[in-house]
This record gives C-alpha cells, structure tokens and sequence, in this order.
C-alpha cells in the first residue's frame, strides 16, 4: 500500500502508560501536530462537573447539550488547544474530580460520536502524532503507524505519581493508585463502544523497563520504517 507523505501516527494505551509524554516527544522530532484525545474527554468531564450536571443525567446527554457545554478545540500549527466558555484548559483537565469521572464521560456512546468528527478534523490533514484509547481502531483506523504502548500496573501507578507530586511515591501510594488506575482501565475495556484494545498491526512496546529515550527512538524508526519521510 502506498503510505501517506502527511503520515498519521496513533499511539494506544492503558492509563499511565506514557502515552502523551511519548507521543508529544515524538510529534515533537517529527514537527508534527500532536493530540491528546484523553484531553478531550476531560473537558467534557470538566465542564458537565462545571454545570452541575447531575451524573444520572449523563446517559441522555445528546449532541444538542453536548455543543452548549461549550467546549472548544482549535488547532493552529503543531498546537492543539481546549476551552470552555473561552476560558483555556490547562491543569483542571487532571484534577483528582475530572480523573475519577472521566472513564464513565467516556463511555457514553453521544460523547464518542461528537468527539469522533472533532478529531478526525484536527487530524485531516496528517503530520500527526494522535494518542488515547481508540487512535488506531476507530478514529483513525487507516494510520500510516500504530503503536501500542504498555507497561507493568505498579510501574504505571510509580509514574503517574511522579508526574503529578515530583517526587518518588511509597509503596502504599502506588498500591493505592494502581486501583484507581486498573478501575479505569476496566471500565475502558469492557465498554461496548470503541473499546480499549490493542490495534491489529499495531507495534506493541513494553516499557515498563525502557528508558523514555529509547522508546522514542524506537517509535521514530518504526516511522522510518513505514513511510516515506
Ligand atoms: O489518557 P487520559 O488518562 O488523559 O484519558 C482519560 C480517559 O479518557 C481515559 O481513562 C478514557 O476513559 C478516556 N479516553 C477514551 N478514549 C480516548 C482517550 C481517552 O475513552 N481515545
């Protein structure tokens, strides 16, 4: 098959597995556009937290009251950017309320649909390094490459820890976020629409003992590798 020149490159994973560090890297060297998907569902899960919402609520939601939460993307350049009600989304999209909510936003078939165009628009003209849950199956199912990226439970639960407090967790700690991170896990899993599963043909990287720099690297060449760049 002929590979597109403005590649497509999706980067799929469970939570904590390094997918956003790595693929902003990536985009990064390549000089391409980089989307967080994940990003995406937290605003929506940001902004229903924000109105009031109630979560029984949630499962009748319908495109209509999904576009007046006011949730906006623009893409410019290599940036992708998030507002509600104007306002930029920066650290509230990963506060502890949003994190532990945005599995169930998730599964909700009316927010995948009105997510699905938003994306496949921030990605219509390739040069792009997409990561999330369903990259390489559903929203862009023809992706020049497809990775899969996983690592051990406890290291996962390690790393979102070090990420968001800067220094080395206990062992109590990481117990305590490897459940919180497995919940999510399964309810991406088990849900009906675009579930979490690895993609066919996809590359899968272990890397719960590979340093960031090698994993990089490794990506990159697999992008040599499968297109003409
Ligand atoms: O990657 P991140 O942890 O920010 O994703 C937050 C949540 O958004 C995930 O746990 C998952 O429920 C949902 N998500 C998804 N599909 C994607 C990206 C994220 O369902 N493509």
């Amino acid at each position: 098959m002929a590979r597109s020149r403005r590649p497509v490159i999706t980067l799929d994973g469970p939570a904590g597995s390094g997918k956003t560090t790595t693929a902003q890297a990536v985009a990064k060297r390549l000089g391409f556009r980089h989307l967080d998907s994940g990003a995406l569902y937290r605003a929506l899960t940001f902004a229903l937290l924000k109105e009031g919402v109630p979560e029984q609520e949630w499962r009748a939601l319908e495109a209509e009251q999904l576009t007046a939460l006011n949730v906006e993307v623009e893409a410019e350049g290599d940036v992708v950017n998030i507002y509600h009600d104007g306002v930029l989304l920066t650290s509230d999209l990963r506060s502890p309320e949003v994190t532990s909510s945005v599995s169930a936003v998730a599964g909700l078939p009316a927010v995948r649909d009105w997510l699905l165009d938003v994306q496949r628009s921030v990605g219509a003209h390739g040069n792009l390094v997409a990561d999330g849950r369903d990259m390489g199956t559903v929203v862009f199912p023809d992706a020049d490459v497809k990775i899969f990226l996983v690592a051990s439970l406890e290291e996962r639960a390690r790393r979102r820890l070090l990420q968001d407090h800067g220094r080395e967790p206990d062992v109590a700690e990481i117990q305590e976020e490897a459940r919180r991170i497995d919940q999510r896990d399964q309810a991406d899993r088990s849900r009906s629409h675009s579930p979490l599963r690895r993609p066919e043909h996809a590359l899968e990287v272990d890397t719960t003992g590979l340093p960031f720099d090698d994993q990089v690297s490794l990506i990159l060449r697999r992008v040599k590798d499968l297109t003409p760049l």
